[in-house]
């Protein structure tokens, strides 16, 4: 939609086409319904792919500001918070209902129930060869559910395989294969973590303010904080979300995964068995184990520490000793959570993986096909929670529309 109204703005004559029956579905998803359209600080790190440095040419080509100018444009009043944008409005309807009402205001041709099934490159026929084998690249024959269209040029936007049901299946990667590109493996994004364990259903639905460490192999691979869920499968919450790309490429890989989890980052390992020491000299005549975690965490997650830690609940607080205070200090810091999987394509917020970056130019213009261009998730590029997937998705198809109609 963005894409399409940028290169009719650069004066292309432009032809959407949706599969689905309503163009911008998964906008209505995003941001919990509020739809967190970009983020005012991006920088290094917030993007991830095989080749993440090839963002920052694209960006230098069309920033955030940019983006919000051309949203301002249509009319939006935004605001933000840490950084994350969003319509003043608290609707993501505002943000699609803008570019369906700009994409009328410029009269762009938008089809949908219509299903591009392939997309042919077409080559000027015989009697149009200047000389013997010398081809020359007239545009693109689109196969679809209703009927043939050519093109110039193609932008390729299917999105990923996150998600399916607001219309994102996946056709789009089979499509960018077979005119020759290759596609680093999807998989799931922004997504929720299973872990081994049996005390999932313990604490089902505690949410905690966590310090998060990712161990791949043995190897401290990222660091999160923030508010963790716990559920009866594992781990979810945004920190989660943070580094889930790397937890679920690895297990993909068959590594081992797991995170260790501080459920008080704000309190020192010696302070807290401080804590505990005086706390138990309190409870020495009356209380039990229970009680000497009363005030710490969440009763569920106290009760779970006892358990890992093999401290029967109605034990007096008096007969713990000094190695199970140590041991409920060492669970509360750096609680061990073995990985075993992740949630599927329908749960993932994006995907990683798409088509191989090293085979597009930095106006996202196919290295095999003159005239073919990528935008948004489809492109092995996924970026950070907090609207810098949707800012992807902006700055991709500003880029690939303009130079699209400039070729034109
Ligand atoms: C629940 C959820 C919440 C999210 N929240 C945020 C957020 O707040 N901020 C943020 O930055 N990002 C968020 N994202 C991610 C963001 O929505 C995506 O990264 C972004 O929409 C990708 O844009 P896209 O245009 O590449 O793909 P899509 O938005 O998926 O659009 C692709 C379109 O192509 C159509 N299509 C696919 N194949 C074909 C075909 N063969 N023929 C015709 N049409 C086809 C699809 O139906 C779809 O309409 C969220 C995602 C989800 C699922």
């Amino acid at each position: 939609m963005f894409g399409a109204i940028c290169a009719k703005r650069a004066g292309a004559d432009v032809l959407l086409l949706e599969h689905t029956s309503r163009i911008g579905k998964k906008l209505l998803a995003t941001g919990n319904g509020k739809c967190n359209l970009t983020n005012l600080t991006i920088g290094r790190g917030d993007y991830r792919g095989n080749h993440p440095s090839f963002v920052t040419p694209v960006f230098e080509q069309f920033t955030q500001k940019q983006t919000l100018g051309l949203f301002e444009e249509m009319g939006l009043v935004w605001k933000e918070r840490n950084g994350m944008v969003y319509p003043y409005s608290n609707q993501a309807s505002t943000v699609s209902d803008l570019l369906r009402a700009e994409l009328e205001r410029l009269q762009t041709k938008v089809l949908t129930e219509v299903r591009v099934k392939e997309i042919l490159p077409v080559f000027s026929t015989n009697s149009e060869r200047r000389t013997k084998g010398d081809y020359i690249k007239k545009g693109f024959l689109l196969k679809t559910s209703k009927g043939d269209y050519t093109a110039d040029c193609v932008i390729l936007s299917c999105g990923s395989r996150a998600a399916p049901k607001t219309g994102s299946d996946g056709s789009g990667y089979k499509l960018a294969e077979k005119l020759g590109h290759s596609i680093v493996e999807p998989l799931p994004a922004l997504v929720q973590l299973k872990a081994e364990g049996n005390y999932f259903k313990m604490i089902a639905g505690v949410r905690s303010d966590c310090r998060l460490h990712l161990y791949i192999e043995e190897k401290l691979l990222a660091e999160e904080y923030g508010e963790v869920q716990f559920t009866d499968y594992g781990i979810s919450g945004i920190p989660v979300f943070q580094f889930s790309r790397f937890a679920v490429k690895a297990l993909w890989e068959k590594k081992r995964v797991f995170v260790l989890c501080d459920f008080l980052p704000e309190m020192e390992a010696e302070a807290l068995y401080e804590y505990l020491y005086k706390k138990k000299q309190r409870l020495l005549s009356t209380g039990n184990s229970e009680d000497l975690l009363l005030g710490l965490l969440n009763k569920k997650l106290n009760l779970m520490i006892l358990k890992e830690g093999g401290i029967p609940v109605q034990s007096k607080a008096a007969g713990i000793s000094e190695k199970q205070l140590k041991s409920i200090c060492r669970l509360m810091k750096n609680w061990k959570i073995p990985l075993k999987g992740y949630q599927s394509f329908e749960q993932g917020q994006i995907c990683q993986g798409g088509v191989d970056t090293k085979e597009l130019t930095k106006q996202l213009e196919s290295k095999i096909h003159k005239g073919l261009y990528f935008a948004g998730e489809i492109i092995d590029i996924d970026g950070r929670c907090g609207g810098y997937n949707l800012q992807w998705a902006w700055t991709s198809a500003y880029v690939a529309a303009v130079s699209a109609a400039l070729e034109q």
